[in-house]
């Protein structure tokens, strides 16, 4: 019945996406959010749940939506976002980026996928049972950050002030997909990350470069201070850093051994002969998965443009970002680096801390997992790929680390979706697909021992 209902209304469910697509809501730029909010809000009204506004002091609302069942008092969360990534470059698309044009299948967009797509799949899924049988298999909630793409630097509290509505027994998390061979990748946990900027200031202004035998330049003391960080080896060698760090479990590494990981193409797309330090196959995959990092994102001193300029700048600017692996923390991590710095003697430095979040996971053996993943099997007609850690981050510990419910992220994407680049898009037959997976897992939820 629920199936028969999401085929008849697959129109009205594309036209509803293509409708939020449309409303720009780039939190980078604070274009369209609360716009953007209040369409969210409308759209789960529509769909059957009462809403909530969740604001903290500072921030872009949280939308909050809910159903209760009247037969289960079991409760599946979903987390998802309304905020998307600035759509530049522009003259890269091929279609207006908040245009929500569909061509051969597809419907692009800035944020079809990421996340807009997800979040309309899961609400049909719901939506689709309050028409069928007017209830809900499970009691439902929605909660729909605004500031995922920019960190959600101002969730901690949002999540701490509501914590008695967030309860749940499990939650599915905003992404996923299949990959090109139609297998679905579910995705356990994410690193944390951790931001940082280094000033390094010396004279008042920039000066002719010919006073470079008496004025300090600040450019060499930020390489100086930076080369104290790694050694060409790929170690990181701020005292500490990797105290704490749990590799994969004997389990975690069966199921890393389980990932097709395609090496050969992600290569290929980027030109390269090889990954660092030369590790490939299983190797590459638990290092990409399982190592913290310590990138330098930016650099920006003096004269960058075109030609030369012999000028000694007055001021020296680095960005960098921390991935980090459980059991890492960004503060303890944070405090070590500045130690760091003063040890080796940069403490003249000033820096800068920028978001953060934290790494987190939930076990492979949580039965939850395998349910979703059973389900998925039998919607997608392939064994889903599971990670018990993948290479990116989000606001997910807030969850899983102050309810300690599992977690799982699934979602209807595909290789091709271009999820933060030009020509982002989403394939209609996977939007449907995921809203029918949602449906199942919902129905299956009910008699699980998750
Ligand atoms: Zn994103």
């Amino acid at each position: 019945m629920v199936y028969k209902y999401i085929n008849e209304h697959a129109e009205t469910f594309i036209q509803d996406l293509v409708r939020l697509v449309r409303q720009p809501s780039i939190s980078a730029k604070g274009e369209g959010i609360a716009e953007c909010a209040r369409l969210v809000e409308e759209m789960m009204q529509e769909a059957g749940l009462s809403t909530k506004i969740l604001m903290g002091e500072v921030g872009n609302p949280v939308i909050y939506g809910e159903v209760w069942s009247k037969n289960s008092e079991k409760t599946l969360l979903f987390y998802d976002h309304y905020d998307v990534q600035p759509p530049e470059p522009l003259e890269k698309w091929d279609y207006e980026p908040f245009g929500g044009k569909i061509v051969n299948g597809r419907i692009y967009g800035r944020g079809v996928t990421d996340n807009k797509g997800n979040f309309v799949s899961r609400l049909k899924a719901v939506q689709a049972f309050l028409e069928t049988i007017g209830d809900v298999p499970v009691n439902i909630k929605f909660f729909v950050d605004g500031e995922e793409e920019i960190g959600s630097p101002n969730l901690a509290p949002i999540v701490e002030a509501y914590r008695h509505i967030l309860v749940a027994d499990a939650a599915i998390w905003e992404f996923g997909g299949t990959d090109r061979k139609g297998r679905p990748h579910l995705y356990l946990g994410l690193k944390g990350v951790l931001s940082v900027e280094f000033k390094a200031k010396a004279a008042k202004k920039d000066v002719h470069s010919a006073n470079a035998p008496l004025i300090p330049n600040p450019a060499w003391r930020l390489v100086w201070a930076l080369n104290t960080l790694k050694d060409e080896y790929e170690r990181i060698l701020i005292e500490g850093f990797y105290d704490n760090i749990v590799p994969p479990s004997a389990e975690e590494t069966e199921f890393l051994r389980r990932i097709p990981f395609e090496e050969k193409e992600l290569k290929e797309e980027l030109g390269l002969k090889q990954f660092l330090k030369g590790v490939s196959g299983f190797e590459a995959l638990k290092t990409w998965l399982y190592q913290p990092t310590c990138t330098i994102n930016g650099l920006f001193a003096g004269y960058t443009g075109k030609g030369s300029k012999t000028v000694l700048p007055h001021e020296a600017v680095a960005k960098l970002d921390f991935r980090l692996v459980p059991n890492q923390k960004s503060d303890e991590i944070f405090d070590k680096l500045v130690r760091h710095l003063k040890r080796r003697g940069f403490g003249d430095l000033e820096i800068i801390r920028h978001g953060s979040t934290e790494p987190t996971k939930t076990s492979v053996s949580d039965p939850f997992v395998s349910l979703v993943a059973k389900t998925a099997e039998k919607i997608y007609g392939e064994k889903a790929v599971i990670y018990p850690l993948s290479a990116g981050s989000g606001p997910m510990y807030l969850f899983r680390n102050f309810f300690g419910y599992p977690i799982v992220s699934a979602g209807c994407g595909h290789p091709e979706s271009n999820t933060h680049a030009p020509n982002e898009n989403l394939k209609i037959e996977s939007f449907i697909t995921g809203t029918k997976f949602i449906a199942t897992l919902i129905s299956d939820f009910v008699n699980a021992h998750a």
